[in-house]
């Protein structure tokens, strides 16, 4: 018996990894003692019991794989997750965000760039494609802060806080010399800053202002 209780505890520990979930060894302990209960309860050998806890978690879609080919990285932030979007960015992350756009369009738009939907609408989870997983999607409460969904998306996908992307574009930052942009920066910045960046795709200018003190201050409470 014992045999079989620790091939279901690997096969338990490698469903709570899939799900990066934290304390697996506590989770793990858990479901055993579970298929324990079980198995007194209903008068089931431990094995079957094992058995039923198992496949009743592997069915759940929290604990499916991702769809092939996408990137754990590309996000597709719908109509309410405006402020969530330009947050990811500035952690590094690709996020699209349109306010106007319709279901299906953002189903079409997730196909197409092989992003992830993070969604907090509980009707478009039960789509199809999202349902059956050939469009990830992630569902967060609606009632959450801007600070706290991040927190909760850096936690499910399990990422780590990056170079800053553009937070209206979602573009790549180059740094640029002052000196080219003296024309574009405000007097008092120029001297006052050094470090100036240029977006690559819609060449809007950046520094490190007030603005991005407070959100170094979020990402890092993050870590
Ligand atoms: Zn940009």
């Amino acid at each position: 018996m014992s045999r079989i209780r620790r091939g279901y505890e690997d096969r338990f520990r490698a469903l709570l990894r899939r799900a990066r979930a934290r304390r697996r060894e506590q989770g793990v302990q858990w479901l055993v003692a579970k298929a324990r209960f079980l198995s007194a309860r209903d008068g089931i050998s431990l094995a079957d019991a094992l058995a039923q806890v198992y496949e009743r978690l592997a069915a759940r879609q929290f604990f499916q794989p991702s769809a092939p080919g996408t990137d754990p990285s590309h996000f597709l932030c719908d109509a309410g997750l405006g402020g969530l979007a330009r947050w990811l960015r500035a952690a590094g992350y690709e996020a699209a965000w349109q306010p106007d756009i319709d279901d299906d369009e953002l189903l079409r738009e997730a196909r197409r760039v092989a992003a992830t939907i993070l969604t907090t609408d509980a009707m478009l989870m039960e789509r199809r494609l999202l349902r059956d997983r050939i469009i990830p999607a992630f569902w967060l409460p609606p009632t959450l802060s801007i600070p706290e969904q991040l927190a909760l998306v850096f936690r499910e996908f399990g990422l780590a806080v990056r170079s800053p992307r553009c937070m209206t574009c979602g573009g790549e930052l180059r740094r640029v010399a002052k000196e080219a942009l003296q024309e574009r920066i405000p007097p008092r910045t120029y001297r006052w800053l050094d470090e100036f960046f240029v977006c690559g795709r819609c060449d809007k200018l950046f520094w490190h202002g007030t603005h991005w003190q407070r959100i170094l201050a979020t990402l890092s409470a993050l870590k």
